[in-house]
Parts: C-alpha cells; sequence; structure tokens
C-alpha cells in the first residue's frame, strides 16, 4: 500500500523503504549478553543493529580517529580481552592493533575480521603493495551488504538461540542499505561524465569509485602513513587544470595542508578549484548527529559529491526526502 501511495506521488524509488527502523540501540550489559567490541564506528553501527537487545557494543575508535595510524592504549588492550566478540575490519585498516586481536584469539575470544570475509574478487588491491588489498570496503554500500550478513552469521554461530532476531535485525537494516544505495547511484550518475574524478587527501575511495564510475585519485595512498611527494602534488595540479574539475575534497580524518597545496598550485595556472566539503571517510561524524551514523556518512558523502560537481541531489540528502515522508521517523 506504501508502495502505491509512493509510486502516485512520483516519489523516487529510493525513498519508499524510509519507514523502516533505522538502528537499534545497544543496551546495557547483564549477565548473558553477549559483549561486543567493535573498532571503526562504521562496523559498530552495523554491529549494534544486528545483534539489538542482545549485546553491548563498545566502539574503540571516536569519531575523527584516524584507523591507520591508532595506536591502542593500555585500557583498549583490556575492552579487547574482555569482549566475548571482537569484530574489527582488517585488511591491515588497524596496522597496530593486529598482534592485540592475535592474543585476544588465542585466549580464546571470538575475533571477526568483517572486510576479510568478502569474496576475494571483490577486494581492490593497494596500488602501491600488490600483495595488500584496499581496506575501505564501507565506501562502497553494495560491499557492506556483505559485512553485514559477515556480523550476522558471528552472532547466530555464537548464539543460535538469537538466530530468528539476529535476521530480522539483519534484513531491517538491509533495507535502508538497499534504499541508500539506490540514491546514491541516482545522484552520482547525474554529475556530467567528464567531471566524475574524486581527488580527496588519501585513496580511502576506490571501492566507491569502482561502483559508482568515478575517476578516483588520493593525494597520499591507501594509508596515511606516509606523505604525498612535491612530485604527486604537481601531477594532481596538472590534472585538475587539464580536465577542468571544479572541486576537491578534503576528509575529517586527514589535515587539509595537501589538498590547500592542490588549490594553490592550480590558481598559479589560472584555474579555480574549490573545496567541494568535507567527507567522512576512515570515520564517522559526531556521536548523536545523522552523519555519526554509518547510513548518514554515505548519504553526506552521496550528497556533497555530486552537488559539488554539478549533479542533482536534494538539499539535505537522503535523509531531507526521508523526512518529508514521514516526520518523526529520522533518527
Ligand atoms: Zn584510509
Amino acid at each position: 500500500m506504501f508502495v502505491a501511495y509512493a509510486t502516485s506521488m512520483r516519489i523516487p524509488s529510493y525513498a519508499v523503504t524510509f519507514l523502516l527502523p533505522l538502528l537499534a540501540l545497544s543496551q546495557p550489559v547483564s549477565g548473558d549478553e553477549l559483549r561486543c567490541l567493535a573498532t571503526t564506528g562504521m562496523i559498530g553501527d552495523l554491529v549494534k543493529a544486528v545483534v539489538g537487545d542482545r549485546g553491548s557494543v563498545e566502539v574503540l575508535m571516536s569519531p575523527g580517529v584516524d584507523p591507520h595510524l591508532y595506536q591502542p592504549t593500555r585500557s583498549d588492550l583490556a575492552k579487547v580481552l574482555a569482549a566475548d566478540v571482537i569484530f574489527y575490519n582488517g585488511l591491515h585498516l588497524e596496522g597496530r592493533m593486529d598482534e592485540a586481536f592475535a592474543r585476544a584469539q588465542e585466549s580464546g575470544r571470538s575475533v571477526c575480521a568483517v572486510a576479510e570475509q568478502l569474496p576475494k574478487q571483490s577486494l581492490l588491491h593497494d596500488a602501491e603493495d600488490p600483495e595488500a588489498h584496499d581496506p575501505h570496503v564501507w565506501m562502497d554500500p553494495k560491499s557492506w551488504r556483505m559485512v553485514l550478513f559477515a556480523i550476522r552469521d558471528r552472532f547466530v554461530l555464537l548464539d543460535p538461540d538469537g538466530r530468528a532476531a539476529y535476521e530480522f535485525n539483519t534484513n531491517s537494516y538491509l533495507k535502508n542499505l538497499e534504499a541508500l544505495d539506490v540514491y546514491a547511484s541516482e545522484v552520482l550518475q547525474s554529475v556530467p561524465a567528464e567531471v566524475r574524478v574524486l581527488v580527496t587527501a588519501h585513496d580511502a575511495f576506490g571501492y566507491f569509485g569502482k561502483r559508482f564510475e568515478f575517476e578516483v585519485i588520493g593525494l597520499q595512498g591507501i594509508s596515511t602513513e606516509s606523505e604525498a611527494s612535491v612530485q604527486d602534488v604537481n601531477r594532481l595540479v596538472n590534472l585538475l587544470v587539464q580536465r577542468k574539475i571544479p572541486a576537491i575534497f578534503v576528509e575529517s580524518t586527514v589535515p587539509e595542508k595537501g589538498i590547500r597545496a592542490l588549490i594553490e598550485g592550480a590558481k598559479a595556472q589560472g584555474h579555480t578549484v574549490k573545496i567541494g566539503g568535507s567527507l567522512y571517510s576512515d570515520a564517522m561524524g559526531d556521536a548523536g548527529t545523522w552523519s555519526g551514523t554509518y547510513l548518514g556518512m554515505i548519504d553526506h558523502n552521496v550528497t556533497t559529491i555530486a552537488r559539488a560537481l554539478g549533479g542533482e541531489a536534494p538539499q539535505g540528502g537522503w535523509r531531507a526526502t526521508k523526512s518529508s515522508l514521514s516526520p518523526g521517523s529520522s533518527p
């Protein structure tokens, strides 16, 4: 009935499932609840959605934290060893924590590297190290769906009595994830083909580019551990000028210095490039805000990119369309 209403009102297809519950909130710990630990907010959001009231979820890395450089504290290590189940990205995203996860596994914790559960053929290689894979899987909502399933399967394994709840929670979240993916495809396809180039501070958007047909260029490599060289800056400035790219993007977890150098360089050659906005790459926005959720982070990125590069996206993004359909259901 809702679909019929949506069709008669000419509401875009991505808006149809907006009435579904968005996020399950974590609950306080009780004796038999699963104590879950997630490294990044993006993983934590899926874990909270799937576990619902059968567990509590703690997220190690706060908004704005760069996971590539994250050095665990003594209290983090204690949390890792106290959790029943640990979800981390893997593919060396949390490069300085690998040893702690290995120790947790040896001590009998359930440890799941979520991005490493994806089929190998769906992973991108790191251009600088062909042996390694690009860890930024969350940038493509379709790939992130597989992570949602991996989390569900791990919970079913650990707590078979909760199977029905885990499956229900997963399907509820999945509907929103799929609707967001449809929205993203539609608004990004409206960006003119000749400027479908995404220039960002570091190479976090490879999966985004593959999924939405954008050429993606990061000033730094896949990890933020190495700095961009003068040659890198000059090469990118020339590209911006030649292709007449109107906007480039800063990232919330990476200093703006390099991106500013590109803008100055292009200006010296007579081409004006603006900062198209700040994107969430390796961490979500502040807790309690829309961009502090996985869905909100992707909505923000997609809408910001589409609007800055001359595409058509509703002001306020996917969420604004949702609120107009269903006041009160916004998270
Ligand atoms: Zn990164």
